[in-house]
């Protein structure tokens, strides 16, 4: 998929399948959420945070995250949609299963993923990060299209947001250790490593 291209600084990769305009990516299937609002300053996005969501827990492919995300969520369908009916939260992409990419939110605006975080000292990393959602859990490996889509997303993020870097990519988990353990032991960030040529995942302590 990757053209190999020389450039100045050494080898980078032109991906020519995956575009931003508006702060939307191609080819993401959109679906809008209404939970975001205004980032202080757009120019500043400086970290990509990467979760694991599944809904059902530990069940995959259905419509639960879509509708988390879009506040229309059944609480009557599943005994968990219960306590998180009224969660008001999104996050910029999901990428499922099979790769498919679904964004919720323009990069330029702030989309509601991390909660109460701090990354080098800086709290509320929603200000200033985009959030990648990967279908799964804490509990299983997760696909390998997931990885290519997921490295595929990152080189066009890091093309058009120049404030970005590939060693600027961290998980929920590093972000908030108190509360979160997403994307959890089996997200593979050796893999990702090896892909952007970065050491991941990024220290958070300052
Ligand atoms: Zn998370």
């Amino acid at each position: 998929m990757y053209t190999k291209v020389a450039k100045k600084g050494g080898v980078g990769f032109n991906n020519s399948m995956f575009k931003i305009k508006n702060g939307l990516l191609a080819p993401a299937r959109i679906v809008k959420s209404p939970n975001y609002d205004d980032r202080g300053d757009e120019d500043d996005i400086s970290l990509i945070v990467i979760h694991n969501i599944s809904l059902p827990p530990n069940e995959f492919g259905g419509k639960g995250i879509e509708q988390l995300f879009t506040n229309t969520l059944d609480k009557t369908k599943h005994p968990f949609y219960e306590e998180i009916h009224e969660l008001r939260v999104s996050s910029h992409l999901l990428i499922r299963r099979d790769g498919e990419i679904v964004q919720f939110v323009p990069f330029h605006k702030r989309a509601w993923h991390a909660g109460v975080s701090q990354y080098l000292g800086r709290d509320v990393c929603n200000d200033f990060s985009i959030g990648i959602e990967m279908e799964g859990t804490d509990f299983e490996p997760f696909e390998e299209i997931q990885y290519k889509t997921l490295n595929d997303v990152i080189f066009a993020l890091l093309k058009n947001y120049p404030t970005l870097n590939s060693s600027a990519i961290t998980g929920h988990e590093n972000i908030a250790p108190e509360r979160k353990t997403d994307p959890g032991p089996y997200f593979n960030w050796d893999k990702l490593s090896l892909m952007l040529k970065a050491k991941l995942p990024a220290r958070c302590e300052k």
